[in-house]
C-alpha cells in the first residue's frame, strides 16, 4: 500500500522519497539490493556553486556551453540556483565530504572554469551521498524501501498512470496502485557492450514510460566518457574526469600527446571531444587498434593513493599503478542526457507520471552533460518532482493484487543481449553514420523476432534495452547533423536552422519530432 511509488533508490529517488514522506506513505522500489545504482559508482564529485551569485552564474554558463546549444535554460537555471541548497542539505543529514582543515575541498573537471566540484572520500562521492540519503530515509517512518523487486510496466487509463505492475523476489507479478509515480530508474549504459554502468542501468523507466504513451526525448544523446580503463577482458571501470583535473595527460602509442590538435582545452576538453580524439588515436593506418593511455607520471605534490583510493585500489589488482604507470584508456557509454521528457517539476506527459534523475529529460544537460552536474541534477529534480507529486489529488485507496505469472519460456537470452550490445556499439556509439545506423535497425528488428516473452528479469531487461535501443536509433537517424555527443560521419557540421531543437518519439508518433522545450 503506498501513496507514492518511487521506481529506484539512487540519488533522485531517495531524495524524492524523503520529500514525499511528509505527504503520505511512499513506497521505495529497487531492483537489486540498496545501492547497486549508479549513484553508487559516481566518482568525481558533485557540481556546486557555492561561491555566492557569480559563481551561480558561471556554473549556469558552463552548463549551456557544454550543452552545444540544446540546453533548456530553465532548467538549467533550476539546477544551478536551487543547487547549493540541496547540497547545504546533504551536509546537514550527514554527508561528509572532503575537507581540507576544516574547509570543503573543491576540485575541477573538464569545461568547469571554476574549481566546484566536492568530492568524498576521495574518488567515493556517490557512495557517499548515496549512504547519507538511505540513513536519512530509515529513519522515517513512512518511508518503504522494497529491495530485489522490479518494475515491469505503468498500469495506464487513458493519458492517466494508475500505479504498476512489479516482479517480486520470489518471482510473483504484483499490481501496486498510487497516487503518483516517480521513475528514478537511472540510465541504460547496458545498451552498450562498454559501459561504466552497473548491470542495473538497463533503461527500464524509459522504455516502461515509453510502452505506456509517454513522450521520450533527447535519445540520441548518449555520453560516452573519455577514460575507463582499456584493459582487454577488464569491466570498463571508469578512470574519473578528476584524474585529468589533477593534471593526468593522455598519451598515443608513439607517448605522444594529442589533444592540442583537437581542441584548445586540451585533456579538459568536453567529453565527446576527448572521446572522439581517443577513438581516433586509437586507429592504425590499417585500421588496428592501438592503445591510448593516461599519463600521470609527471603529476607531483599530491598523493595520488590517498586522492583517489578507489582507483589506485582497482588498478593495482591489474598491476598498474597512477604516477607509475600509463593506464591504458578507451572510452565507454557512460551518462545518458535522453529520457522521459518532463518539465523542471518532473512532470512526464501522462498524469501522474513524473520522472527525475538519468530517467528523465528535463533538457537540462543538452547535447552534453557537463561533467559532475547529474548527482545534482537529481538531488535538485527529485526534490522537485516530490513537491509536485504531494499535491496530486488523494487516490482511491491503494491495493496490492496477486498477479499470477503469465507462463513465459525461460529462454537464454545471453547471446541475444550480446548481439544487441555488439551492434549498438558499432552502429550507434561514437561516430555514427545512416548506413551504420540502418544496419542496426535491421539487427534489432532480428533480435525482436528471437526475443522470448518470459517474465523473468533477464527476458524484460531484454526487452527494455531493445526499446531504448531503438529509440536511440531512431532519433540519431532524424538528427542529421552532429551536435555534442551526437555525431554523424555523414552530416558532421551543426545545423542549427534544423536541429536547434529537442527529439521527442512516443508510441503515438510515427516518426521523431523536433520541438522546443
Ligand atoms: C562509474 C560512474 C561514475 C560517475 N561519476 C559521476 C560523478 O562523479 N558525478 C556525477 O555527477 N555523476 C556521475 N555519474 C553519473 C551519476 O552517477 C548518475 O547519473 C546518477 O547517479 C543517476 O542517479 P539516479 O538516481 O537517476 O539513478 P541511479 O543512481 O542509477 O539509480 C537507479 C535506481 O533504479 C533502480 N531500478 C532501475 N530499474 C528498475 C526497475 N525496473 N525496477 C526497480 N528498480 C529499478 C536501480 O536498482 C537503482 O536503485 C557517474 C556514473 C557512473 C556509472
Amino acid at each position: 500500500m503506498a501513496d507514492f511509488v518511487v521506481v529506484g533508490a539512487g540519488i533522485a529517488g531517495l531524495r524524492a522519497a524523503i520529500g514525499l514522506a511528509e505527504a503520505g506513505h511512499v513506497l521505495v522500489i529497487t531492483k537489486e539490493q540498496l545501492g547497486e545504482s549508479n549513484t553508487q559508482y559516481a566518482q568525481g564529485g558533485i557540481a556546486v556553486a557555492l561561491g555566492g551569485e557569480e559563481d551561480v552564474s558561471l556554473h549556469l554558463e558552463d552548463t549551456v556551453n557544454a550543452g552545444d546549444g540544446l540546453v533548456n535554460r530553465e532548467a538549467a537555471k533550476v539546477l544551478v540556483q536551487e543547487g547549493p541548497r540541496r547540497v547545504e542539505e546533504l551536509l546537514a543529514w550527514g554527508t561528509r565530504f572532503d575537507r581540507e582543515n576544516g574547509k570543503l575541498m573543491f576540485t575541477r573537471e573538464g569545461a568547469h572554469s571554476r574549481n566546484r566540484i566536492l568530492h568524498a572520500h576521495g574518488d567515493a562521492t556517490g557512495a557517499e551521498i548515496g549512504r547519507s540519503l538511505l540513513a536519512h530515509a530509515r529513519s522515517i517512518k513512512s518511508i518503504t524501501l522494497m529491495e530485489w523487486t522490479m518494475c515491469v510496466d505503468l498500469l495506464v487509463e487513458g493519458d492517466e498512470v494508475l500505479g504498476l505492475t512489479v516482479l517480486d523476489r520470489s518471482g510473483n507479478l504484483q499490481t501496486i496502485c498510487a497516487r503518483a509515480v516517480l521513475l528514478a530508474s537511472g540510465g541504460a549504459g547496458q545498451v552498450y557492450s562498454d559501459t561504466t554502468n552497473p548491470a542495473v542501468a538497463s533503461g527500464d523507466g524509459i522504455a516502461m514510460a515509453y510502452r505506456a504513451g509517454a513522450e521520450i526525448s533527447d535519445m540520441e544523446f548518449y555520453q560516452f566518457h573519455p577514460t575507463a580503463l582499456g584493459l582487454p577482458g577488464v569491466p570498463r571501470f571508469l578512470l574519473s574526469e578528476a584524474l585529468r583535473g589533477e593534471g593526468a595527460y593522455l598519451r598515443n602509442a608513439k607517448g605522444e600527446r594529442f589533444m592540442e590538435r583537437y581542441h584548445p582545452l586540451l585533456e579538459l576538453a568536453p567529453r565527446d571531444v576527448v572521446a572522439r580524439a581517443i577513438t581516433q588515436e586509437g586507429i592504425g593506418p590499417n585500421r588496428e587498434t592501438l592503445p591510448v593511455y593516461l599519463d600521470m607520471r609527471h603529476v607531483k605534490g599530491i598523493d595520488l593513493h590517498q586522492r583517489f583510493p578507489g582507483i589506485s585500489g582497482f588498478l593495482s589488482k591489474y598491476g598498474l599503478e597512477l604516477g607509475r604507470d600509463l593506464i591504458p584508456v578507451r572510452p565507454a557509454a557512460h551518462y545518458l542526457m535522453g529520457g522521459v521528457r518532463t518539465d523542471v517539476h518532473g512532470r512526464a506527459s501522462l498524469k501522474r507520471l513524473y520522472a527525475a534523475g538519468e530517467a528523465a529529460c528535463t533538457g537540462v544537460h543538452g547535447a552534453n552533460r557537463l561533467a559532475s552536474n547529474s548527482l545534482l541534477e537529481g538531488l535538485v529534480f527529485g526534490a522537485r518532482a516530490a513537491e509536485a507529486m504531494s499535491e496530486e489529488p488523494d487516490p482511491a485507496a491503494p491495493e496490492i493484487l496477486d498477479v499470477p505469472l503469465p507462463a513465459g519460456k525461460l529462454t537464454n537470452t545471453g547471446d541475444l543481449l550480446q548481439r544487441l550490445q555488439q551492434t549498438m556499439w558499432q552502429k550507434a556509439g561514437l561516430l555514427r553514420d545512416a548506413a551504420g545506423l540502418n544496419d542496426a535497425v535491421s539487427v534489432l528488428r532480428q533480435i525482436q523476432e528471437q526475443t522470448p516473452e518470459g517474465k523473468n528479469r533477464a527476458s524484460l531487461e531484454l526487452r527494455n534495452l531493445h526499446t531504448v535501443a531503438e529509440l536511440i536509433v531512431k532519433s540519431a537517424l532524424a538528427r542529421e547533423e552532429s551536435r555534442g555527443a551526437h555525431y554523424r560521419n555523414d552530416f558532421p557540421q551543426k545545423d542549427d536552422s534544423h536541429f536547434q531543437k529537442h527529439s521527442i518519439v512516443s508510441r503515438a508518433r510515427d516518426s521523431v519530432e523536433f520541438s522546443l522545450f
